[in-house]
């Protein structure tokens, strides 16, 4: 087995890998990202790839594990932010204590940091890659400095629902996009030549992992990015240290090892946690971690569904889809906490004899739960390794939840004129592009797996950086926030190393 040694290896190149790898290879020091996907072709989409992601076993209602479940975004450099929407929500300020909302068999949902603390790398990520916004418009948006892009013009759909919501007394806007609506930061401004989400942007407008840092140079040689290359297993080289990453080439399976001051696994809440667990030995017998169980636990997928529907369209606007905040914090949904509800209609659907398709995707914060995990199987994947289970059960007040938000989201269809409004399952259920928890961070470690600064309890030199962090998966869409979040770790693991 080669070895060779490093002062950071971070596992995993999506978006709080990119942050960490070149925030610290930034400041000098020596960064191998492993990064088990490839480059995707131009042209890619969800669709033409992601039967070549490995599956997890889930549980069917009979009891026996099948293999739908998702443990990924996208698996590939970049990762999710490759094929992702661009929609940037900031974290509310409930998001960090939703305390007042949860039931009360749930785990602690508070987060060991707020708004204020995140808000600097908020600030700077956003003037570094760009976020199109309104802002005032949200009733719930945080305090934030002025926004760098003005917010893109609704789609026709947008457009719809956003009248639609107004007349119903709603105060729809257009979603936040880390989509360009003018040329910034060294890229083109949106044109609007195809679809966004599940597709790969072709001009770049759209923010990717490394848009935050195109324009910072980094010291020669300072950072490597290994593509094809699967993180397997992490050796301490006593109880509190870790001292080296195993990895395998995922073509030849060849295996080698890398040692480094500092590890950071950014692979993905449901990854991170399986790497943890695959790294099982004398010192930690049950998995890094995890010497109270909490390793896996709290794995949170967000509620979601869909309903849809059609209607007539006279004439056709402009571009972002919309929707209201109204029904996040709502005395009227159950425990008072609802979700958002935007428009996520079908690119390919859009306009088909002068009627036009409209689709609303609401969605909310899980409960965390300590039932709901990662675990490892007794059968392996293709490569050897433990294959993922992936067990999540909807608690009854998420059931409620997603029942209020369905039937408000509705009402906002038939009254933008859908006759005949359709449910449709996200199967959220299996994993979804919102993967959150299962290293969850806290003071307490009987409820969590990493503290404040995402470093493993008792682990001085371990860090998880990914939406693993998240004790509360919080309304809104996450990658933002995950990003905000690999910042401010990295910047401490930085002055730690220096
Ligand atoms: C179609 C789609 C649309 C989305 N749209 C939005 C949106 O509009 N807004 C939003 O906020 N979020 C969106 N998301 C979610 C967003 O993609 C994720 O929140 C975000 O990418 C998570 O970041 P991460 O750093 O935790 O992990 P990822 O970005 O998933 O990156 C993890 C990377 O680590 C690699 N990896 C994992 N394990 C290993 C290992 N053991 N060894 C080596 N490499 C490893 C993976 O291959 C992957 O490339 C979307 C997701 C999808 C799929």
């Amino acid at each position: 087995m080669t070895a060779s040694a490093v002062d950071v290896c971070v596992v995993g190149s999506g978006a709080s890998g990119s942050i960490v790898a070149h925030e610290i290879a930034r400041n000098g020091f020596r960064v191998l990202v492993l990064e088990e996907g490839r480059t995707l072709p131009p042209g890619a989409s969800l669709a033409t790839v992601q039967s070549g992601f490995d599956d997890a076993l889930v549980p069917s209602p009979a009891g026996t594990l099948t293999p739908f479940g998702r443990p990924w975004t996208v698996s590939a450099l970049g990762g999710g932010m490759t094929l992702y929407a661009g929609i940037a929500f900031r974290y509310r300020t409930v998001d960090f204590d939703a305390r007042a909302h949860v039931a009360a068999d749930a785990l602690d949902p508070v987060w060991p940091i707020d708004y204020a603390e995140l808000r600097p790398y908020y600030e700077e990520l956003e003037r570094r890659m760009g976020v199109a916004r309104l802002p005032g418009a949200d009733r719930l948006e945080p305090p934030s400095d002025p926004a760098v892009l003005a917010p893109h013009e609704y789609s026709p759909q947008g457009l719809l629902i956003a009248k639609a919501g107004g007349r119903l007394g709603r105060l729809p806007f257009p979603t936040p996009l880390a989509i360009n609506s003018l040329p910034y930061g060294g890229r083109p401004a949106c044109h609007c030549c195809g679809p966004c989400n599940e597709h790969l942007c072709p001009t770049g407008a759209r923010a990717d992992a490394r848009s935050p840092f195109t324009d910072v140079p980094l010291p020669s040689g300072a950072l490597t990015v290994a593509l094809g290359s699967k993180a397997v297993r992490i050796d301490l080289g006593n109880a509190s240290r870790a001292d080296s990453v195993e990895w395998l080439d995922t073509v030849t399976s060849q295996r080698a090892r890398v040692r480094a001051r500092c590890v950071v696994l950014t692979g993905n809440a449901v990854q991170s946690a399986a790497l943890l667990l695959r790294s099982a030995q004398s010192a930690a017998p049950n998995g890094i971690g995890n010497a109270t169980g909490m390793v896996g636990s709290g794995t949170s997928f967000k509620i979601s569904g869909y309903v849809s529907g059609s209607t007539t369209l006279d004439r056709l606007p402009a571009r972002s889809p919309g929707g209201p905040s109204d029904h996040y914090l709502d005395d009227e949904a159950p425990s008072g906490l609802g979700g958002m509800i935007y428009e996520a209609s079908p690119a390919e659907q859009a306009i088909c004899d002068g009627n036009i398709a409209l689709r609303l995707h609401f969605l909310a914060a899980d409960q965390p739960m300590r039932k709901n995990t990662v675990r490892l199987a007794n059968s392996r994947d293709r490569l050897g390794l433990q294959k993922i289970i992936l067990e999540y059960w909807t608690h009854p007040l998420d059931k409620r939840r997603l029942g209020y938000l369905s039937r408000r989201a509705s009402e906002l269809l038939t009254e933008a004129g859908v006759k005949k409004v359709d449910y449709q399952d996200s199967n959220y259920q299996s994993g979804s592009g919102h993967l959150h928890g299962g290293c969850r961070a806290g003071v307490d470690p009987t409820e969590s797996v990493v503290d404040r600064w995402g470093r493993v309890h008792d682990i001085d030199n371990l860090y998880v950086a990914d939406g693993g962090f998240f004790p509360y998966s919080g309304g809104v869409n996450p990658t933002f926030t995950i990003q905000a979040n690999a910042l401010r770790i990295a910047r401490r693991i930085a002055t730690q190393l220096a």
